[in-house]
């Protein structure tokens, strides 16, 4: 059985040797970070105690040179569905929590569900992330599958479907896993939000979170039951970003030992006030947008074959300026209350799990990007050809997978396009999608690319290779 891998002595005594690192030293961790190699603790703990502007910006230029040359200039969309806010924790950041008596307790009916589904395909949704509390009998393992298989079943006009469903519940046994794994789900996701053991015993007094190893050790299990695509995260904000940032590189790189592949995403989230939460009201670490730039930059070196998500709590400002230092995946249009994609309740907030920064409409999203010269991707092909896990990453890491995500990118955009867009943003991305095809598609396949847009504006859907 795999035990406790974070040892929080070992990594104070990597980041206080790393400390006031010499200037040649950071620029050879840059040098060796942009050969896309990866780097190992003691390097991050360089990078992370330099305090430098001007490193800080070679940092951030190498970040950017490595998502270019890794994720070219897409970004990954997708939608989070709240299916249920019971909760039998009390995370002391969350709005789901026990204590929070005043919040209104949902959990959605599948009809309810159908309905949440439908409007996020009317969008132009093609991926999910399925989240809910963590309650034995109102979010049980039985009601969450079902859930899945109904928002997979659920169609609408236009070839609107769900392609892919990521999902982020509390940790299984491996045996469940396997069960959950039949559902035909991609990503698991799971935050451990803090690494630090003492600060999550506080944050978390009561309920199963208590337990550190449990969630520690719930990606190795995911594996153990057959779902080889794990998606870890930090909740920013609980304690020392530092701290945080080595204890997900040392979580990833257990995971390579141990199973053979490392976490196919690591998400970012910083605190956000949520209703009733007292941690939330007051981050106990306050992460500044300086710093939160900076750890982006980081990771992106430290595991640059590692997707990485942003969510909405971040506003529009900063998300334009972390997506050029390494994001490839993001949700847009975002609800945090169950049922909250149908309604418009003022009424939202008291059954929100915290408040989010950025409240654009996907299309204001996908115009803005566009804008900016990002291509909005909705592909689901790697996951739906068992491109995953070990498989995925041997094709990553030497480039393969490149002409694959690139073209794929462009033919789920122009789907998008043809039948979702406002008029404003199929003209900007029609010219996007045909800057990108003369600039960035290899001239061997030009003619084929141009023709497989030619067949969706014919009316042909789910075009990929
Ligand atoms: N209940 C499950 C769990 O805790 O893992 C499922 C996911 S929970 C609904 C989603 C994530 O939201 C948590 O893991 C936590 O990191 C994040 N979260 C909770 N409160 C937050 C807040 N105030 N600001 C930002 N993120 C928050
Ligand atoms: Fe429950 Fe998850 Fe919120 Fe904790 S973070 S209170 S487990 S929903």
């Amino acid at each position: 059985m795999i035990k406790d891998f974070i040892d929080d002595a070992k990594i104070g005594d990597i980041l206080e040797k790393a400390k006031n690192p010499p200037k040649e030293k950071v620029r050879e961790i840059i040098a060796k970070a942009k050969t896309l190699e990866g780097l190992m603790p003691g390097e991050v703990a360089v990078l992370l105690q330099t305090e430098d502007d001007e490193l800080i910006t070679e940092i951030q230029q190498a970040a950017h040179s490595v998502k270019e040359a890794i994720y070219g200039n897409r970004l990954v969309l997708f939608a989070p569905l709240y299916i249920a806010n019971l909760c039998a924790n009390n995370c002391l950041y969350c709005g789901f929590r026990r204590d929070n008596k005043d919040l209104n307790r949902v959990a959605l009916t599948m009809e309810q569900i159908e309905s949440e589904v439908r409007v996020l395909e009317r969008e132009g949704h093609k991926r999910l992330l399925m989240l809910c509390g963590e309650h034995p009998t109102r979010s049980s393992l039985e009601y969450f599958m079902e859930a899945i298989e109904t928002a997979y079943a659920t169609k609408t006009e236009k070839g609107g479907e769900i392609r892919r469903i990521n999902v982020e519940i509390a940790p299984l046994q491996a045996e469940e896993f396997k069960l959950l794994k039949k559902t035909n789900i991609g990503t698991y996701v799971l935050f451990q939000e803090t690494y630090h053991h003492a600060t999550y015993k506080t944050m978390h007094p009561s309920g199963p979170k208590k337990d550190y190893v449990r969630r520690l050790t719930a990606m190795h299990r995911a594996q153990e039951g057959g779902i080889n695509d794990v998606g870890i995260g930090a909740l920013f904000g609980l304690y020392d970003y530092k701290f945080e940032v080595l204890g997900l590189l040392f979580h990833a790189l257990q995971l390579e030992q141990d199973c053979g592949v490392g976490p196919h995403t690591i998400s970012i989230p910083r605190l956000e006030p949520a209703f009733n939460a007292p941690a939330a009201i007051k981050p106990p670490h306050p992460v500044s947008d300086h710093d939160f730039k900076k750890l982006v930059a980081i990771i992106r070196l430290a595991v640059p074959y590692t997707g990485m998500i942003l969510s909405t709590r971040e506003n529009p400002e900063i998300r334009s300026e972390v997506f050029e230092l390494g994001i490839s995946q993001i949700s847009a249009g975002s609800r945090t209350n169950p049922g909250g994609y149908q309604e418009d309740s003022s009424d939202a907030f008291r059954a929100a799990q915290f408040n989010l920064g950025d409240t654009r409409t996907l299309d204001e999203v996908i115009f803005d990007i566009t804008t900016k010269g990002h291509i909005p991707s909705f592909c689901t092909a790697c996951y739906r050809l068992g491109r995953t896990g070990k498989d995925f990453m041997d094709l990553a890491k030497p480039g393969l997978i490149q002409k694959f995500c690139q073209t794929n990118a462009l033919f789920t955009f122009k789907e998008y396009l043809m039948d979702y867009a406002t008029p404003s943003t199929r003209e900007a991305g029609e010219k996007l999608i045909q800057q990108t095809v003369r600039e960035k598609i290899k001239t061997g396949m030009k003619k084929s690319v141009l023709n497989k847009l030619q067949k969706i504006e014919d009316g042909k859907r789910d075009v990929y290779i």
